[in-house]
């Protein structure tokens, strides 16, 4: 079964249509890359999973829940998702540790010693013991980034979401979040992400949706997209941006 469902998605904002019925299934463990110019939809899309949006129509399901229901609790949604966004939106006057306990604690109940020991492990993991009590501004962007995504994995989502995670990032620091990324790839997370990586969104991907102006166009594993896209379209992104 699919992790995420999305039929028929239709977003309009003031009478303009940003999601044309859109249908797109996640399974379990898949990485789902959106490319396409900018305003073609990509994180709108993530927001209305997210329930950030409301979706006009169609309807979108998580572990076969619908979570489009307007009966639905917003927080019960939320909890089985993990979210990234290109500003790394740390809460400044608060430690790294304090940043990542901060949902496990007050949204899923957990203890303060369960909820830290578990946070110490993942930051071991990605490289950041020895920022346990550092603040926020004290860190490079990357590591802000790293911190961010970190935050999003304790709660242990069922999927995350990473919307242009390393477009606010020098160069040199774009890798260290990548690696991340990858690294979550690799323990079996479900990911759908948006980028401007080509390279990246290649080498990760297990499929790549094109969107253009609120439509899937083209969707597939990355050798036939980046490879043979059967849409004049596509092609003249990829030439846009490769
Ligand atoms: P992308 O992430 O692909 O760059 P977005 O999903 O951010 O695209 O935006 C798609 C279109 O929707 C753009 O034209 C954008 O201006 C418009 N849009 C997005 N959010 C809003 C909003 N809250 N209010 C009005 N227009 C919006
Ligand atoms: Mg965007």
């Amino acid at each position: 079964m699919s992790l995420l469902s999305i039929e028929g998605v239709w977003k309009s904002f003031h009478g303009h249509s940003v999601l044309r019925g859109i249908d797109l299934e996640v399974r379990p463990h898949e990485v789902v890359s959106l490319i396409g110019a900018s305003g073609s939809g990509k994180s709108t899309l993530l927001r209305c999973v997210n329930l950030l949006e409301t979706v006009d129509d169609g309807t979108i399901r998580l572990d076969g829940d619908d979570i489009t229901d307007p009966r639905v609790r917003v927080d019960d949604v939320r909890k089985r998702l993990g979210i990234v966004f290109q500003a790394f939106n740390l809460f400044p006057h608060m430690t790294v540790l304090d940043n990542i306990t901060l949902a496990p604690r007050r949204v899923h109940g957990v203890s303060k010693a369960q909820a830290e020991e578990q946070a110490r492990d993942l930051l071991d993991r990605f490289g950041l013991a020895g920022k346990a009590g550092a603040y926020p501004d004290s860190l490079s962007g990357g590591q802000q980034q790293r911190v961010a995504v970190i935050r999003a994995l304790a709660t242990q989502p069922r999927l995350i979401l990473l919307d242009e995670v390393t477009s606010a990032l020098d160069p040199q620091l774009v890798l260290e979040v990548l690696g991340i990324i990858r690294e979550l790839k690799e323990s079996g997370m479900t990911m759908i992400l948006t980028t401007h990586e080509m390279g990246f969104c290649r080498d990760i991907s297990d499929t790549v949706c094109f969107l253009d102006g609120g439509v899937l166009l083209e969707k597939g594993p990355p050798e036939q997209i980046f490879r043979e896209p059967e849409h004049e379209r596509t092609r003249a992104f990829l030439r846009s941006v490769l």
